[in-house]
């Protein structure tokens, strides 16, 4: 499967599809194509396969799939629509989301009949914008059922590794039911042997294995995606491969230039090239214009994304779409540097910052956010609140009993082990508010000011100010344990108290290339330059810039992957005339 291309004859290779960018919209595309009997070349740029989503979390969404049907039986894709109708409005194309819902449900249920991608429903997992009309709880968003990695044999070792600091125990992936367990390990039998279950396997994958080979999250999904490309054979993989050239005439496109080390390749190509190559968040001159102000450093992503494939698109004359509400997708980050001098960047997604006995304020000591918010939302908010205060970094607070409880970023929780993080000013501790906010150079009447307010809303379960908890997506991300009338709101009021610094962190990019329902990449003129086509986050987000659930870059990344392999399998090459818009 993984091609040298010295080994390809001088004159180069002959392929039907080559798909740019080998994460888990690329390795869909691929897989789709494969399936489709067109012989396939994947191009990666870096040494392993998985990109952005083998970091992730691998929530898929796509509604109206057999898995919906089983734990949300009254969920239509009408309902679905309207909900996205409601929440993006005129900020995407609507004929992208109807052409993504119609074609969701036979995609997934095409991957698990055809390949080894298999998904489970998440008992509950709601949309996040809870309160619109259309929102469900559960049934849209699908979890990739764990894999084990040695299946893969010796492909394991080109499978990107999780985040270090989402593993345990020297590279033990855990999801959220790992987590519930392990937190219960002492106090629940079927805890203890579930986590009993986990360590044992753990122990005997690091005799031979660098890192655990039980996957789970979007390292399970880039698995089952790989281990059943792995299977089909008609695919050739090409690693720290980039292409530096496309060929194109009024035909579309029908060539490319591949360079892997020093060898050089022209390929020819016969229906189609499927740009896959996670989006501009790494392309300094695109960030500049886009991003301004926030730095590369604290985007949780890959290494990948260059933006260099993008610029090759932009070449034959293609854009990048306008219109969304943010051209990224955000999450709080903390950063620490590692032992190995490289950086850790950790998304406050759901563990912490959502929970009873956490505060977000910023460099004054002033709430300015509901902390209960998505990770996108929260992330806009501390832009946005940075332009009249400085809000970057922002601090989440918590007292001592949460930091036990719920731990804080890479401050695991239990309250042990700080030392290390109090040394290198990961986290810092004061044993009173006063001291707390002076060592983080705030204001300490503001910030007492507002833990005062904060605890009187624990009491009260009414968030006034920023109304903290108020939807079913909120609530979901609380914790009804601690017997609180609000689940996501509880009092400081153990010393010592502690604080982490957080910055607005891009998790992926939502601006990308202008295309059509079928994926194809338009040009200026508005038409689709033939035999371009582009997914994932390459795509211009059918979301518009808006985070409307879990997993809505996953879900539209392998629907769409599989929507352009059709195409491009199906397309008539032998018509010269440019293709027209199909909506
Ligand atoms: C920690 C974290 C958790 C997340 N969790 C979720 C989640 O649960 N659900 C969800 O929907 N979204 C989630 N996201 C966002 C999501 O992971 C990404 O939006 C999505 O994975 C992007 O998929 P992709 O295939 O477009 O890009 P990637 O998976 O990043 O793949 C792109 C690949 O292309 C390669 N490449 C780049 N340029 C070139 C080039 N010129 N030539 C060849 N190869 C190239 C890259 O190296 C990379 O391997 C999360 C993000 C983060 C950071």
């Amino acid at each position: 499967m993984l091609l040298q291309l010295e080994n390809l004859p001088a004159q180069g290779g002959e392929y039907d599809v080559v798909v740019i960018g080998a994460g888990g919209a690329g390795l869909a595309a691929a897989l789709f194509a494969g399936l489709a009997g067109q012989k396939v070349l994947l191009v990666e740029h870096t040494e392993y396969v998985g990109g952005t989503t083998a970091l992730s979390g691998g929530t898929t969404w796509i509604p109206g799939t057999l898995h919906s049907a089983r734990v949300n039986p009254q969920d239509t894709l009408a309902e679905a629509a309207r909900y996205l109708d409601n929440a993006i409005g005129e900020r995407a194309d609507p004929a992208l989301r109807q052409a993504f819902l119609q074609a969701g449900p036979a995609v997934v249920a095409a991957l698990e009949a055809a390949t080894e991608v298999k998904f489970r429903p998440y008992p509950k997992h709601p949309d996040y914008i809870s309160d619109l009309p259309g929102s469900t709880l559960n049934g849209r968003a699908l979890e990739p059922l764990p894999f084990d990695g040695r299946l893969l044999g010796k492909l394991f070792a080109v499978l990107r590794p999780p985040i270090p600091e989402f593993t345990v125990l020297g590279g033990m992936m855990v999801d959220r039911t790992d987590i519930n367990h392990l937190l219960k390990l002492k106090s629940s039998l079927p805890s203890f042997r579930h986590s009993l279950k986990l360590l044992l396997r753990h122990a005997s994958d690091r005799l031979s294995y660098p890192r655990g080979t039980r996957l789970v999250m979007g390292n399970a999904l880039v698995g089952r995606l790989l281990y059943s490309l792995s299977k089909l054979g008609k695919v050739q993989l090409a690693l720290r491969t980039q292409a530096s050239d496309i060929q194109h005439d009024e035909g579309g496109v029908h060539g490319l230039t591949l360079r892997q080390g020093k060898a050089s390749r022209s390929i020819k190509v016969n229906q189609g090239v499927i740009l896959a190559s996670g989006g501009f968040n790494r392309d300094p001159e695109q960030r500049a214009r886009l991003l301004p102000g926030i730095e590369m450093d604290w985007c949780p992503g890959a290494p990948g994304h260059t933006g260099q494939a993008q610029q090759l698109a932009r070449g034959l004359g293609a854009k990048l779409a306008e219109g969304s509400l943010s051209p990224a997708f955000w999450a709080p980050v903390s950063l620490r540097r590692r032992a190995d001098g490289s950086q850790a960047v950790f998304p406050h997604f759901m563990l912490d910052r959502a929970k009873p006995g956490m505060l977000t304020v910023n460099a004054k000591g002033a709430r300015f956010v509901n902390e209960s918010t998505s990770y996108h939302l929260f992330g806009l908010a501390m832009q946005e609140a940075n332009r009249s205060t400085p809000s970057i970094p922002a601090y989440l607070i918590c007292d001592a009993a949460a930091l036990r409880q719920y731990g804080m970023g890479m401050v695991r929780p239990g309250g042990k082990g700080l030392e290390p993080f109090l040394a290198d000013g990961y986290l810092s501790a004061g044993n009173t508010l006063a001291e707390l906010a002076g060592k983080l150079g705030m204001d300490p009447a503001t910030l007492e000011d507002s833990v005062a307010r904060n605890n009187r809303y624990a009491a009260s379960g009414v968030d006034s100010d920023f109304h903290r908890g108020e939807t079913a997506y909120q609530q979901n991300m609380g914790d009804p344990s601690r017997g609180q009338p609000n689940p996501n709101i509880g009092p400081l009021a153990e010393a010592p108290y502690y604080a982490v610094r957080l910055y607005p962190g891009d998790i992926g990019a939502a601006t990308g290339l202008q295309t059509d329902t079928q994926a194809r990449v338009l040009g200026r003129d508005g038409q689709p330059i033939a035999g371009l086509y582009a997914v994932g986050n390459d795509m211009h987000s059918i979301m518009g810039g808006v985070y409307t659930a879990p997993g809505i870059t996953i879900g539209p990344a392998l629907v769409f992957a599989s929507i352009a392999a059709t195409h491009a399998s199906q397309r008539n090459t032998r018509a010269l005339t440019r293709d027209t818009v199909t909506q």
